[in-house]
Formats: structure tokens, C-alpha cells, sequence
């Protein structure tokens, strides 16, 4: 007789929201070896040896798939963000990561903050040489160096998806680098905890500090340009797109930084041109997006682009926003719900520790950004933004994201259901538990 499966894990008497296809909800989950072993009726999954927790009614939700925040550099600077003293650039200072030791005890401080949240995944937006010498030393090669040994190590408590970086973060970048780093070296690792799917390009600055690439004037005149090295703004161009290409030939993910609409046309026209002449998707991605304009968003969808957005940062920098271009362009900037609306494939996400990783607080701000009326489908849609989506965006759907049979054990429970909460009410309901991979990383 073949032995019984128990469950190491049951929660059980609450709701259980799956964010599977169907919108399924259930009243009890079972885990074991990691993954989702029952839904619904797990009584027969429960053996000696198994935990069973009582929900009291809260909620479980797939756990929360934060996918643009600076691990490393969240964990240096935690307490405090880059906004936290509520102007631009006027929080805290630069901490400095120079140790193998530092290193590994920011990347463990961000472990703690994110499980506390809920947070199961997250992305590193752009590790690599192009910071080697960088002045906080949060972004160097040596910081994935450090994931990849904790992760073989089984020390990391959420899945790290990282895109490389040959640039430094925030400024330029030469096509030599690029091309040198695109050649070198990437560390081994399971990708399962540690997935290093691409890069990260950086096309331009930010509105507020006259560094996008607009077609609009800022007050003063001027007009921003690409941040990629290059004799005039055609050379900036050429070699952007040379970048992509490259990219996309080596099978790599390309997130690049753009937000101004200049800068968001030529890097969707490159990867369109890079689908096109070597005939595969690559889940490429906008990051941020403030500018992007009704056409080029328009044209996502059909290219399998998708948009890495921060309702937290629209919120917070549309006065700035307003005083650099003008009122009207603030009006159009980051355009969620219509993103939404075109089926953009759409990920929300915090870009801590530029402000806090505190998803509860972003998706609310995501729903007075959309002036959206409360309802348990927008929240649904927000939700599915920060969990389905994001693992999508990791081309890891088959296997996280959602709760259901067979797929990672990666969850967290919530004081009440998110679904019928007020948007503004959603940053107190309390996260009272999270679990990655089946295993127990954060009890309230
Ligand atoms: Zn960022």
C-alpha cells in the first residue's frame, strides 16, 4: 500500500483566494514538499506530523510578487527611503555596501522587511559592473555574487529575479560596456530562488528632474536626452537600439527605464524591430512609463511588452511633475486604468527603497491614481498586478502566482479579505503571515 500523503502545512476555516483563472475561492489550503496539495476539503491531507493553523476567518492570497524594488539597497537604507522625508532626494543618505559581510546583511534585512509584507518575489532591477565603483555599493557585481551564494546556501526568504547591469543605475551607459557585459560571466544558480533573467537598460532620468526625454519642453527650455553614450541624439539612438537588439538575440529579458515619451517610443519601436527580425517574444518590459503616450501603449499588448509601474511614485511626484512640464501632461502621465483597459500586461510594483515597499499602501494609491470606485473587481485587477502578473513578468506562470494544485506554496495571510476592503482601508489590514516555498517565513 503506497503511503498516505500528509501536509506539513493546513490553513484552514478562512478564504482562501486562489487568483487562478476562474477567480476560485476556497476555505482551506494544504501544503507539502513546498507546493499547493489541496484546496477546499484537506481534512483526509492532515496527518501527525502536520501543522494546522486556524484561520479565524482571515484570507489567504498567493504571495505578493514585488517586481521592481532594490533589494540590497532597501536593506542598507531601511528605515529610511530616498522620499521618506518627503522631497525628492531629501531622504536618507547613501548607505554603503563594501563587504562580501555588508552585503549579505543588507540582502538578510530585506528578507525581514519583505516577509513581513507578505512579499514572496521580487525583482532586482540592475545588478552589475556598471556599478562596481558605484557610490553605494547596493548594485555591484559583488551583490549578486552575494544572492547567488545565499541562494545556493538556501538563505533567501522570497525568489529573487534579477536583470543585470552594465551602465550605472540612474546615468549612462556606453554600447562597449554592454556589449562586454553581455559576454561576461553569470553566476550558476537554481532559478527557482534565483533567476537572472536579463538586463536592465536606463533610457533616460525622470520628469520631475527635467531628465526625461520629452517631446514637450520643460519650463526651462530644455528637453532631457537618452542617458546612453553617444556623440549626437542620433548615435544616442543607434546605440540604444543596438542594445536591445543584442539583447533580445542572446534570449535575454530587457526591462529598460524610460519615462518620458521620446525615450518610451525608440525603446518599444527597437524591441518591436528586435520581435520582429528574430521572431520571438521576450516579455520585455517599461520600467516606470510616466509619459508613455496613448499609441505607443496601444501597441504593448500585440508585442507582449508590458509595463512596471509605480502608482506609489505617481501619487507622490505629480505636483513635481506638474511644476517641470505643465498641468496637462501631469494629467496624462502614468495611465494605469487605460493600461488596464487595453489588457497591457501590467505589474505594480514599489521601486523601494525610493519609498517603502508597503504594496497595501500602492495599491490604494493605484486606485485614487485611477479615481477608480471601490469595488472586490478592482481590487481583484490591482491584486492580480502584484501577484499573477509579476509572475508572468518572471516567466514563471506554470509554477507561482497563483494557489493552486501543484504550484509553489507561496502565500500570504491577511487579517481580513482585500476583496471587499476600501482601497484606503487596505494599509491596515495586517499581513499575519507569509510562507515561501512552503516553509514559514514571517508569523505575526
Ligand atoms: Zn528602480
Amino acid at each position: 500500500m503506497a503511503d498516505k500523503i500528509t501536509a506539513d502545512l493546513v490553513l484552514t476555516g478562512g478564504t482562501v483566494l486562489t487568483f487562478d483563472a476562474a477567480g476560485t475561492e476556497s476555505t482551506a489550503l494544504a501544503v507539502a514538499g513546498g507546493r499547493v496539495i489541496g484546496l477546499g476539503d484537506v481534512d483526509h491531507l492532515v496527518g501527525p506530523d502536520t501543522r494546522v493553523v486556524d484561520l479565524y476567518g482571515r484570507t489567504v492570497l498567493p504571495g505578493i510578487n514585488d517586481s521592481h524594488l532594490h533589494g540590497a539597497w532597501l536593506g542598507a537604507l531601511w528605515p529610511g527611503t530616498l522620499m521618506g522625508a518627503g522631497g525628492m532626494g531629501e531622504g536618507a543618505a547613501a548607505p554603503q555596501l563594501t563587504s562580501p559581510a555588508e552585503r549579505r546583511a543588507a540582502i538578510t534585512k530585506a528578507g525581514d522587511i519583505v516577509a513581513a509584507l507578505g512579499i514572496t518575489s521580487y525583482t532586482e532591477p540592475g545588478l552589475g559592473p556598471g556599478e562596481d565603483s558605484g557610490q553605494t555599493g547596493c548594485f555591484s557585481t559583488g551583490v549578486l555574487d552575494e544572492y547567488a551564494a545565499m541562494a545556493a546556501e538556501g538563505l533567501l526568504r522570497a525568489r529573487v529575479t534579477v536583470l543585470r547591469l552594465f551602465g550605472e543605475l540612474d546615468g549612462p551607459s556606453t554600447l562597449a560596456d554592454f556589449e562586454r557585459g553581455m559576454a561576461s560571466r553569470v553566476p550558476a544558480t537554481d532559478p527557482r530562488w534565483l533567476d537572472i533573467t536579463g538586463v536592465k537598460i536606463f533610457a533616460d532620468g525622470i520628469p520631475p528632474m527635467r531628465s526625461a526625454w520629452t517631446h514637450r519642453c520643460y519650463a526651462d527650455g530644455s528637453q532631457g536626452h537618452l542617458l546612453v553614450d553617444g556623440t549626437d541624439p542620433a548615435e544616442r539612438e543607434a546605440n540604444l537600439r543596438k542594445m536591445i537588439d543584442l539583447a533580445h538575440r542572446a534570449g535575454a529579458q530587457i526591462g529598460v527605464h524610460a519615462t518620458g515619451d521620446r525615450s518610451i517610443e525608440v525603446t518599444v519601436s527597437a524591441m518591436a524591430d528586435a520581435i520582429e527580425a528574430h521572431g520571438h517574444a521576450g516579455r520585455h518590459y517599461l520600467i516606470h512609463g510616466d509619459l508613455v503616450g496613448p499609441d505607443v501603449l496601444a501597441r504593448l499588448p500585440g508585442l507582449g511588452i508590458g509595463l512596471n509601474t509605480q502608482p506609489g511614485i505617481a501619487v507622490l511626484t505629480a505636483p513635481w511633475l506638474a511644476a517641470a512640464l505643465d498641468e496637462d501632461a501631469a494629467a496624462g502621465a502614468w495611465p494605469l486604468r487605460r493600461a488596464l483597459d487595453l489588457g497591457v500586461r501590467v505589474c505594480l510594483s514599489s521601486d523601494a527603497p525610493v519609498i517603502e515597499p508597503d504594496w497595501r499602501r500602492w495599491v490604494a494609491a493605484a486606485a485614487e491614481w485611477m479615481a477608480a470606485a471601490p469595488s472586490p473587481e478592482l481590487m481583484r485587477h490591482l491584486l492580480r498586478a502584484y501577484t499573477v502578473t509579476p509572475a508572468v513578468q518572471d516567466g514563471a506562470e506554470s509554477w507561482k502566482g497563483t494557489l493552486e494544485i501543484g504550484k509553489a506554496a507561496d502565500l500570504c495571510v491577511l487579517e481580513a479579505n482585500p476583496l471587499h476592503a476600501a482601497p484606503a482601508d487596505l494599509p491596515h489590514i495586517g499581513v499575519t503571515m507569509t510562507v515561501v516555498d512552503g516553509r514559514v517565513v514571517f508569523e505575526a
